[in-house]
């Protein structure tokens, strides 16, 4: 009989609206996000091996853009861990000590194809510990170590333990996320709206998600940044993104994206500022994705794409997404 596994898949994101709050005694943020799952998927296998504990091997799509970055020197894959700090290994662990399961003489194998950027602000990282939940969830019980699988609640409240995107990469599709994001409301989007574009424009240098929000706070404190607004995702917003119309009204999505941590990450990286600028030029409609480095433009579609081809630099690169709609 060959071994138990099973393989899942959770998507990369985008905030279309991100407010975020002053940081509490606990050192988190509340914030008001409204979640788009993007067209870039994260894939986890999860499989009992005879060797015991885990191993973990990650796979970079020949004909994606991170092995081109790769191939370019512009991206070091040793900056993915393999060892316990891994977060698929700890939503890994997460579900054998929910499920109460020590490995023993046994162990497991985690393999993750990786697409999405890392440190990218697209939530790489928590999309690969949502898709190790649900194999890991899975295997246990092919494998015949658990009677029953986890609820989706069980799996979610597991997933807003191990990071605040997590629950909202379990979930897919379109959110809203109130407290630290894991308090989620799925927004039901008509299957007859028009897909929303993307052009995604990597970085070659990452960001560290803790030192934005740290800037966020520290020029909040110098008054630097404007003091937090209402933590409220706007209406308006919700319905643009939700409108059935076969011509969809841009403006009226756009005009309302919001995110608090786009001033710190672009006086982290000060090189993000021609970017926006030169987008902005170009008449789009550019925006950091969560605490970025990653920069987001809304196209009209797939076709009048402004920033695809334009850009001569080898060391540029750029990702044409749509945004996901529909549910994991
Ligand atoms: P977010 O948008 O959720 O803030 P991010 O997409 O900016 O996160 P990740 O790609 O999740 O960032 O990685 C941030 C850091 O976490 C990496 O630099 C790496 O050291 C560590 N890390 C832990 N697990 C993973 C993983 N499975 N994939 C990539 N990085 C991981």
């Amino acid at each position: 009989m060959s071994a138990a596994s099973a393989t899942a898949c959770a998507p990369g994101k985008v905030n279309l609206y991100f407010a975020v709050g002053d940081v509490q005694p606990n050192g988190y943020h509340p914030v008001a996000s409204l979640y788009a799952a993007v067209s870039l998927y994260e894939e986890v296998t999860v499989a009992v091996s005879d060797e015991p504990g885990f191993s973990v091997s990650v796979e970079i799509p020949e004909e994606s853009v991170l092995a081109q970055m790769e191939r370019a020197g512009d991206f070091d894959r040793s900056s993915i861990p393999l060892d316990a700090r891994n977060l698929a290994v700890k939503a890994v662990q997460a579900v054998l000590d929910a499920q109460g399961i020590e490995l023993g003489e046994k162990g497991l194998s985690i393999h993750i194809v990786k697409n999405v950027p890392v440190a990218g602000g697209m939530a790489g990282g928590s999309a690969d510990a949502a898709a190790a939940l649900k194999a890991t969830n899975r295997c246990v019980v092919e494998a015949g170590w658990a009677s029953k699988a986890l609820t989706d609640d069980e799996l979610r409240d597991l997933g807003a333990e191990l990071g605040a995107d997590v629950p909202f990469c379990l979930m897919g599709g379109l959110a809203i996320g109130y407290g630290t994001g894991t308090e989620l409301t799925p927004l039901d989007v008509p299957a007859d709206t028009q897909p929303l574009h993307l052009t995604m424009i990597l970085s070659t240098q990452g960001l560290s998600t803790p030192a934005v929000f740290a800037e966020l706070d520290a020029g909040r404190a110098e008054g630097r940044y404007p003091a937090p607004g209402e933590l409220e995702v706007p209406q308006a917003l919700i319905y643009a993104l939700i409108d059935p119309s076969p011509s969809r009204d841009l403006e009226a999505t756009t005009s309302h994206i919001r995110n608090d941590l786009q001033a710190p990450a672009v006086t982290l990286q000060p090189a993000l500022a021609d970017v926006l600028n030169q987008q902005q030029g170009a008449g789009a409609h550019a925006f950091v994705s969560g605490s970025g480095p990653t920069l987001a433009v809304i196209t009209g579609d797939a076709r009048t794409n402004k920033c695809a081809g334009k850009n001569q630099n080898p060391h540029s690169y750029t990702m044409a997404l749509t945004l996901d709609a529909s549910k994991a």
